[in-house]
């Protein structure tokens, strides 16, 4: 089972369409939980930003069904150590995994507003987030959806699917 958990204030609108893709990759049913407050401590006042690392603590307090993945989603702009922004993260096939829609929305690049833009991005860091938790690694075919995305020139050039290679060693 893949939960996906709505984290903060964030419209849920595609939520089922993400379920059914998701469902289509990896084979596992989707459920969507009760949201999740936004924890004020994941919040850094002089980045102005959201410590992805705290949300993931956030949600590994969650008590849910041993063997199933976590996939949050919220709408604020996270960071990691090191990294200026993140668009997810993930622990190596760990449980638990978060994207945030932030950096994904053409409006954030003040561009106008686009549904299939927004949502293939959405998909595209889902999938490749929820890739890490079943101990996938980065890769290096630019067109696969394990490419580490730099920017977000990257995750539009991606596919939202797996190369063969990474198709072969997913472990679900
Ligand atoms: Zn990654
Ligand atoms: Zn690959």
């Amino acid at each position: 089972m893949i939960y996906l958990l709505p984290i903060g204030k964030i419209s849920q609108t595609f939520f089922n369409k993400l379920g059914k893709d998701l469902k289509n990759r990896f084979d596992k049913d989707c459920q969507i939980l009760e949201p999740l407050d936004l924890p004020g401590y994941v919040y850094t006042l002089d980045r102005e930003q959201y410590q992805a690392g705290k949300i993931l603590d956030r949600i590994s307090e969650l008590e849910l069904p041993i063997g199933c993945k976590v996939l949050g989603i919220c709408d604020v702009d996270l960071y990691s150590s090191g990294l200026n922004f993140v668009f997810g993260q993930a622990e190596m096939g760990d449980r638990d995994c978060v994207v945030s829609l932030f950096r994904l929305n053409p409006k954030f690049y003040g561009q106008k507003f686009n549904e299939q833009i927004f949502y293939s991005r959405i998909l595209k860091e889902a999938v490749h987030e929820l890739g890490h938790t079943f101990r996938l690694h980065h890769c290096p075919d630019a067109k696969c959806v394990m490419h580490f995305s730099n920017s977000l020139e990257d995750t539009d050039y991606k596919e939202n699917e797996f190369c063969e290679k990474c198709k072969g060693k997913l472990n679900l």
